[in-house]
């Protein structure tokens, strides 16, 4: 039987990554596939685990980049409705993995669910979100979860209990293959107040970062209480240019990308950067950037 036999419907080969993605850099994918039911998903999982091929979840793309050489094995994406849920019920709210993050937080916002904004501005899924525990220095969205259901690596569909996960900065748990979905608890405050907190977060967010149609990635973890940004800063780093990728003049520690920039410029600026801050600070920069 061939890799893909059964599965034509929702599988393509060569799949060019790079629209995927926030950088808009990178190969293509060997298989791409957009599963309609977890149990689908579950089952192509399980045939590329027999057949010892790789399998690689792309969320929405904001915190990858993807080498030119491409991927080799499968990429799954969760685009279809079946991992796009998004339900209210009291003040707990179930999303998909595939639920744009920022979807979320304004249904949230809307019900009053307080904290939710602490996560405005954040590119991409929700899933993606959990998988880093994406947030601000307030808050990360593991906060509010109550349960997550997830596919392992060898196709078995898991419940996770908030007792089970655990979440630190930029860090989760929650490491299965694919989280399908998950579920969130909330106390409720006045939605006009929270409305107005939302906002003035978000001025303050949108101004420290690249514009939403930039090619941009934000690529290191803040360390000993200093800022990434502002650890490249001190380094005399800020402006500093490899190819076509430079280091935002807003906030040094996000790259952004020029018309004809390469995974090589990132990856050379990426070690720039590191050996730089190391030489001159004596900090070992750690990367929160994924590189396929
Ligand atoms: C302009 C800008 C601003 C940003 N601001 C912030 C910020 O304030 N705070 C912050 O924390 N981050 C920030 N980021 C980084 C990024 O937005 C987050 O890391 C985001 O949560 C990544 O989600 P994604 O869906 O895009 O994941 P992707 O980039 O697609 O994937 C990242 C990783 O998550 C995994 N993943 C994605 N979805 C799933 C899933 N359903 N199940 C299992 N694994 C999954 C992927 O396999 C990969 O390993 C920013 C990025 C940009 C470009």
């Amino acid at each position: 039987m061939g890799l893909i036999d059964g599965f034509e419907a929702i599988v393509r080969e060569n799949e060019p990554l790079a629209p995927y993605t926030r950088l808009r850099i990178g190969g293509v994918a060997e298989y791409f596939a957009e599963p309609t039911s977890v149990e689908e998903l579950a089952a192509l999982v399980q045939r590329f685990q027999q057949a010892d091929r790789p399998v690689r979840l792309l969320g929405g793309g904001s915190n990858l980049l993807v080498r030119e050489e491409g991927t080799p094995g499968l990429v799954v994406y969760l685009a279809a409705p079946a991992f796009c849920r998004l339900e209210v019920n009291g003040n707990s709210v179930l999303a998909g993995g595939g639920t744009r993050l920022s979807h979320f937080v304004s249904v949230a916002i809307g019900h009053g669910f307080t904290g939710v904004e602490n996560l405005v501005g954040i590119p991409g899924t929700v899933g993606g979100a959990l998988h880093g525990n994406a947030g601000n220095q307030h808050a990360g969205i593991g906060n509010w979860i109550e349960k997550a259901t997830a596919i392992t690596r060898k196709g078995d569909i898991v419940t996770r209990e908030k007792s089970e996960m655990t979440f630190g900065y930029r860090e989760s748990s929650l490491t299965e293959l694919v989280i399908i979905d998950a579920t969130f608890a909330f106390e409720i405050d006045d939605a006009d107040q929270l409305t107005r907190r939302m906002q003035k977060l978000w001025i303050v967010k949108r101004a420290g970062q690249p514009a939403t149609d930039e090619r941009a990635a934000y690529v290191f973890k803040d360390q000993g209480g200093e800022s990434a940004g502002r650890l490249i800063e001190l380094a005399g780093l800020r402006g500093t240019r490899i190819g076509n990728v430079e280091i935002a003049a807003k906030d040094a520690n996000f790259f952004v990308a020029g018309p004809s920039a390469t995974s090589d410029d990132v990856l050379r600026l990426i070690d720039l950067v590191k050996t730089r801050v190391s030489d001159r600070l004596g900090i070992a920069l750690e990367q929160t950037l994924v590189v396929w």
